[in-house]
């Protein structure tokens, strides 16, 4: 599942391709995706200049003048740049056309989104309830501090959820908790200040690195014609049941805390 920043790289991976271009043609060859395609979507949105493209979590906003296209990756979606008569393969649901290139939304579970959205988008319901940006100014251990006081779930939980802090999926949680020595079931309105910026450390440490692994894939990310195109990455617990901790040597442990599997040291983390 594309996760904050496979959706960051995406956004800087297409940004070159489409800011300050206008949206000559849509293609929809299935618009039954996790929201059906507007079906005038090409009267919407065709003649229009993108004038930014920004991300909202996991959400891009391409914003142009009167409102935004909305598009989401859901599970498994990703965007590739490519010329406008490519052969689609399977899966290549959209493609949205700026004259000599194409922006095509691949996606195999069609979890994925692309809305038109008349104004501003921030108060559209999927967009006006989410919290604070884990890799923006706001994020701090004041705010973690404040905003886990009388919380009494686990800090896991209340890392993954998306009114609080956006964008944080499994994997982010798991390997931030990791980074911090933190146990993911500690109540959340129990960790101190202290602890809280080193949460907060670790949780941009970990965005930031994976952006930075995501950088050197980029070119493949956006332009290959191969598979998904997500990057692999060296995790510390994550997906790591049984195997060795990397830096004690005792078996990371795995449990189900709402819902998700959670990888964790139990000699790393207290
Ligand atoms: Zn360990």
């Amino acid at each position: 599942m594309p996760e904050l920043p496979e959706v960051e790289i995406t956004r800087r991976g297409i940004e070159p391709f489409i800011l300050g271009k206008t949206i000559t043609g849509v293609a929809v060859r299935n618009p039954n995706l996790r929201r059906r395609v507007q079906r005038n979507i090409e009267r919407l949105i065709v003649g229009r200049l993108v004038e930014r493209v920004v991300r909202r979590g996991k959400y891009l906003l391409f914003e142009c003048e009167g409102g935004s296209l909305i598009v989401h990756l859901g599970m498994s979606g990703s965007l590739r740049v490519v010329e406008p008569q490519a052969p689609p393969r399977k899966h290549d649901h959209l493609d949205l056309i700026f004259g000599g290139t194409a922006l095509r939304l691949h996606d195999p579970r069609r979890f994925g989104m692309v809305l038109w959205n008349e104004g501003d988008a921030s108060r559209h319901p999927l967009l006006a309830r989410l919290g604070i940006e884990p890799l923006g100014e706001h994020f701090s251990a004041e705010f973690l501090h404040r905003a886990t006081r009388g919380r009494n779930v686990g800090i896991k939980q209340l890392l993954m959820n998306a009114n609080v802090i956006v964008g944080i999926g499994n994997i982010y949680a798991n390997e931030s908790l990791f980074a911090a020595g933190i146990h993911p079931r500690t109540r959340a309105g129990r960790l101190s200040r202290a602890r809280c910026g080193r949460l907060v450390a670790a949780v941009r440490d970990t965005l930031v690195a994976a952006l930075a692994a995501g950088g050197s894939s980029l070119r493949d990310f956006v332009h290959s014609d191969g598979a998904s195109g997500y990057f692999q990455q060296h995790y510390y617990v994550y997906d790591r049941a049984t195997l060795p901790c990397r830096v004690c040597g005792a078996a990371i442990r795995v449990a189900r805390l709402g819902q998700r599997s959670t990888f964790y040291c139990a000699t790393c983390q207290k």
